[in-house]
């Protein structure tokens, strides 16, 4: 076989997955798939992943890139929530140091915000007590705080927390998480679409899928199905949990206008949520929104009453320096239990695991953040009606990605990313594997003839499919494009 023909090594692979009896079958490649797949994997599980777009092409692309424990949900008196995603933020640290790095936290306070500076500072030491004093946070008087932090707003400041949490590439860990789980008796296909599930009367046992890169469909038998397709959940079974969709976008601003050494945690001026103010792979994350949507997680947008909110913050926050550039904006739909659509903020972010019916397992909810602990739970919950032993926590270093500076894109990293990462489309690799449409001005677009070529190398494209794939991709920056012209600052 042709070893550039990846089309054809994936139809091999497909015929191989439809005559296998998997053990596990994942529906959805995000964060929560792939951290259940390296688990179920790990643990020796025949597992099978399908995931309908990218890899992290969901939720787990467009989140704030945040492992922490939530400072924020202490408010809510949510200890047990907090304190396990401080365990989880910890476990990462250790086994995912390539892609989880710590990140200091500053937490400046204002007269008539809608906490005092002392309650701040006692958060904080509650936070580091549930971290049992990993770190401890540090007091700053205003003046101390101005020195660190030249462009916040002096009026009003009363002083500031300095704390620590940690920072991640979202899509780059899910993909690690995947990569860690790949095996001889474990398979993961993109663009895979899950059209239905197989089912009897009383069982689930297979899943209907479709190749979305040659159309051909297979059936797939499995003794467990797993649900983890986030925000695309539905179901047909009565007792569904409820849920309700958030909508969250930030922005991306050019270098570090702000001139921030750490991160800058906000309340928006507008309704007291919190916000965050990030850097980031060398530019500024701000975000995020939070507010109900009828939008579907495929056609999910930033608005431009959602850029003018986090511009409002910013002005807020740092009033003395409008001289920044939005080079990008993304949003994305949070899954969140609950069935009000007031007051999202005070919803929970746990999550919950749900049988509808024998062989299938849905997750519902959760975060980022706990993404191993889900993996756990969910195995549990399979092995607890198996009658077999619990797993436990796979304690190795999670598969290196490839590290792609986005200023010096070759031949070579595409072909990689291709080859290694299992990158199909100019969108894989302009978003998921390298960022390049938040972090360049030009959203990557000087590499688009330099990655077809290769793409046509390996996958054999016709001209008319390379052409939709530009296509689509371009469609999505002159999006962005157009909202951030309205609203740039010069
Ligand atoms: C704005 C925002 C900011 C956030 N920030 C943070 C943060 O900083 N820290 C944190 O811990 N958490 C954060 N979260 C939460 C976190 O991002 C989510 O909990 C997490 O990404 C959910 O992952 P998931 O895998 O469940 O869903 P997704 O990432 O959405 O994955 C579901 C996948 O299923 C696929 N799929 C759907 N249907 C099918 C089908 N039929 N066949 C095959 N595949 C299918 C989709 O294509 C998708 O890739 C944030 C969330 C939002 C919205």
């Amino acid at each position: 076989m042709d070893a550039h023909n990846q089309i054809a090594q994936r139809t091999l692979r497909l015929e191989k997955a439809a005559q296998t009896d998997w053990d596990i079958i994942i529906v959805g490649g995000g964060i929560t798939g792939a951290g259940i797949f390296r688990q179920a994997s790990l643990d020796g599980y025949k597992t099978l992943l399908v995931e309908k777009n990218d890899f992290a092409s969901g939720t787990s692309w467009g989140s704030s890139k945040l492992i922490h424990g939530g400072l924020r949900y202490l408010e809510q008196y949510n200890f047990s929530l907090v304190a396990e995603s401080i365990k989880e933020k910890s476990y990462l640290l250790t086994y995912a140091p390539h892609l989880v790095h710590p990140l200091p936290f500053m937490f400046p306070v204002f007269h008539n915000d809608r906490k005092p500076l002392w309650m701040i500072y006692l958060g904080t030491w509650l936070y580091a007590l549930l971290a049992r004093f990993e770190s401890t946070p540090t007091w700053f008087s205003s003046q101390k705080l101005l020195n660190k932090i030249p462009y916040l707003r002096a009026k009003g400041l009363t002083g500031g927390v300095l704390y620590q949490d940690a920072q991640t590439i979202d899509a780059r860990l899910t993909l690690s998480s995947i990569l860690s789980g790949l095996q001889d008796h474990a398979m993961a296909i993109n663009h895979c679409m899950c059209l239905a599930w197989i089912e009897d009367s009383s069982k689930i046992t297979g899943v209907r899928i479709q190749d979305g890169l040659t159309q051909k469909s297979y059936h797939v038998q499995g003794k467990w199905i797993i649900d983890a397709t986030g925000p695309w959940q539905e179901s047909k079974y009565k007792d569904r949990v409820a849920m309700v969709y958030s909508k969250g976008s930030h922005l991306v601003i050019q270098d570090n206008p702000f001139q921030l050494t750490s991160a800058v945690t906000m309340f928006s001026p507008e309704d007291g949520r919190v916000m965050f103010c990030i850097p980031w792979l060398g530019h500024t994350l701000v975000g995020t929104t939070d507010e109900a949507t009828q939008e579907t997680p495929d056609h999910v947008e930033t608005t431009a009453k959602e850029v003018a909110y986090m511009q409002q913050t910013l002005q807020h926050y740092f009033p003395h320096q409008t001289n920044y550039t939005i080079i990008s904006a993304f949003s994305a739909l949070r899954t969140l239990i609950g069935s009000t659509s007031k007051n999202l903020s005070a919803l929970k972010r746990d999550h919950q695991i749900n049988i509808p019916k024998s062989g299938l397992v849905q997750v519902y909810g959760g975060k980022l953040t706990a993404f191993t602990k889900i993996a756990l739970d969910v195995m549990h919950a399979i092995q607890k009606q198996d009658g077999s032993a619990f797993s436990i926590r796979h304690h190795q270093t999670f598969a290196s990605v490839l590290d792609v500076e986005p200023l010096r894109l070759t031949a070579k990293d595409i072909e990689t990313l291709i080859t290694n990462e299992m990158a199909c489309s100019v969108s894989d690799i302009l978003i998921q594997r390298t960022f390049c449409n938040l972090r360049l001005a030009d959203h990557g677009q000087q590499y688009i003839p330099l990655i077809t070529e290769l793409l046509q190398k390996h996958f054999h494209y016709t001209d008319q499919q390379m052409h939709k794939q530009v296509h689509d991709y371009l469609q999505k920056c002159i999006a962005i494009d157009q909202l951030i012209k309205k609203e740039s600052k010069a």
